[in-house]
């Protein structure tokens, strides 16, 4: 007989699953922003703004909260990131901004929090101001964008804002991206990630079209012939196999599509199994094994080949998982997925031992199994290539390479955001995209106005 693994929907009732996904991080008052924002010492050639990819004027918009400009305050920020509402959410500002505030070498020892902070001066803006930029007169110039995530998104804006008429093309059905599609629904709780595209998208000028897939529904040369130019931030679709025995049984998934559904479902409605085991090491591991057991998952192990170090999920994420009943096992590399009369029974891992320089070496022979209903693959994503093969697009180490102009090798095509070599940041996706918009902006402004089809 066909034995079934403990895969369901509805392990927790409604109340429970709103509380599970509800912010994790709620906001600050308007008393404690204040306060917070007396901490600092708003210091010249700050260090925090140079740990901020888009270079957000940080002491300038934590004054502007500290003097009640709440205004300027929130400009500061969008000015340079108008994704500043999600980056606050989800940006890992323990290892960017809030690691090099100068508080770190103080007795006291506590950074400014400055990711609360810019959630409380952006969310202050999208509740009393809405968009606080306008539109260049039109420039008869029209762009296309592929891709409606963070990198996409900023870029569309800042070419609106210089008054080209932008379309922007995405496979999903909504704009957001990652934001939308890719993160734990417990850091932008609710609509959020929808109510900052409704608030970018204030500026006009920009035409969403989803549903909308590069090398299914149009090409590039199609693109490149009914627009003047082209921006690529697609990110990366596609996700690493793990290659082992097993990998198609049910209840085998990978995390990336586990982690939409969450975002995209009602959440009763998303099977979990009883025991899931999630292996990888990255923030989408976390992503997924946390979730799962806010979904109710009674057991849930995250299981990574190497050791707290190589880890690609920051320390807070560690630690986030351990705070969320999620064991972590380290040193071990999975062998098989283990399948009993015809079902996923669980997976087989070989046990590692470092060999002092980060890597580890695991002895075939030594193997354990940890029982599960799901397993979850987080062991990276990447870029397809497929869409863009045939153009003379180069891809170079799975990456689109394009020059300190986001310039592909094709012309009047740029990229930026994930498909491009990077550090793989939501907010250095932002500044990817806005960056591109310049760049796309000099040279439009640079070149005749060639008639282009309407
Ligand atoms: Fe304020 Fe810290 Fe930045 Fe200095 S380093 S400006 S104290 S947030």
């Amino acid at each position: 007989m066909t034995r079934t693994p403990d895969i369901a929907s509805g392990r927790l009732n409604d109340t429970a699953l709103a509380v599970n996904f509800s912010d994790a991080h709620p906001p600050l008052t308007k008393e404690q922003a204040v306060v917070e924002a007396d901490r600092c010492f708003f210091c010249y050639d700050a260090p925090c703004t140079e740990a901020c990819p888009t270079g957000i004027d940080i002491p300038k918009f934590i004054r502007g909260i500290a003097t009640g400009n709440m205004r300027g305050s929130a400009r500061t920020i969008l000015e340079s990131n108008i994704l500043g509402g999600s980056c606050a959410r989800v940006c890992p500002t323990e290892i960017l901004c809030e690691e090099k505030c100068v508080h770190n070498t103080r007795e006291e020892g506590h950074p400014i929090r400055i990711g609360a902070l810019q959630r409380h001066a952006t969310d202050w803006q999208m509740d009393h101001g809405g968009q606080p930029f306008t539109r260049a007169p039109e420039t008869g110039r029209r762009i296309a964008v592929v891709g409606a995530g963070p990198a996409g998104l900023a870029c569309a804006h800042r070419l609106a804002m210089h008054g080209h008429d932008v379309v922007l093309l995405d496979a999903h059905d909504h704009a957001g991206g990652l934001n939308e599609y890719g993160v734990a629904a417990y850091k932008l709780a609710g609509d959020f990630a929808q109510q900052e595209v409704a608030f970018l998208m204030e500026i006009g000028g920009i035409t969403f079209k989803g549903g909308q897939k590069l090398g299914r529904d149009f090409s590039l040369s199609d693109l490149r012939r009914d627009y003047d130019a082209v921006f690529l931030g697609m990110g990366l679709a596609g996700v690493r196999a793990l290659g082992i025995e097993g990998e198609t049984l049910e209840g085998v998934q990978d995390a990336v599509t586990f982690i939409e559904n969450v975002r995209s479902r009602d959440k009763k409605t998303v099977p979990v199994g009883r025991r899931v085991v999630v292996i990888g090491g990255g923030n989408t591991a976390v992503d997924a094994a946390v979730q799962a057991r806010r979904l109710g998952a009674e057991e849930v192990t995250l299981v990574y080949r190497r050791g707290h170090e190589q880890m690609s999920a920051t320390p807070v994420e560690r630690e986030w998982a351990q705070t969320n009943d999620v064991t972590v096992r380290l040193w071990s590399s999975p062998v098989r997925i283990v399948e009993e009369d015809g079902a996923l029974a669980g997976v087989e891992f070989s046990r590692g031992a470092a060999t002092g320089d980060g890597r580890a070496t695991y002895d075939a022979q030594d193997t354990f199994i940890v029982p599960a209903d799901m397993v979850l693959k987080a062991v990276g994503q990447l870029f397809v290539a497929d869409p863009v093969s045939g153009d003379s697009i180069l891809v170079e180490g799975g990456r689109i390479v394009v020059d300190g102009s986001y310039r592909t090798t094709m012309e009047g095509v740029y990229a930026g955001g994930d498909c491009t070599v990077g550090e793989d940041l939501t907010v250095a996706a932002v500044r990817d995209g806005r960056d591109a918009a310049e760049a796309m902006h000099l040279a439009l402004c640079a070149a005749p106005v060639s008639g282009v089809p309407a």
